[in-house]
């Protein structure tokens, strides 16, 4: 996973630095669609590089390594969309009971 997670974060970073404007938005995170900074190791500022899955892997665990199911995402977006990265578990609002049913 830890490979995948780097050659990810290689691509996006590709992209970002692409001359075509299609592509490069492509390297866009995909919550708020704002550029993502590529000059910092994932995961270190709000605006750098996390991997976030596009079906959450809570349900999909079948998706976890699945790279169709990768998106950009800033760490901040990340983080506060909730319960995507494991290290994440346990921060933040239980869902409450009348969300699950
Ligand atoms: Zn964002």
């Amino acid at each position: 996973m830890h490979k995948l997670r780097d050659d990810f974060f290689d691509e996006g970073k590709a992209q970002s630095l692409s001359p075509d404007p299609d592509e490069r938005a492509e390297s866009d995170c995909w919550l708020c669609r704002g550029g993502i900074d590529y000059t910092v190791p994932p995961a270190t500022t709000p605006d750098s590089h996390t991997l976030d899955h596009a079906k959450d892997v809570d349900t999909y665990p079948e998706l976890q390594e699945d790279p169709d199911n990768f998106r950009h995402a800033h760490f901040s977006c990340n983080s506060s969309r909730g319960k995507r990265a494991p290290n994440d578990q346990g921060l933040g609002e239980p869902m409450p009971a009348w969300w699950k049913h």
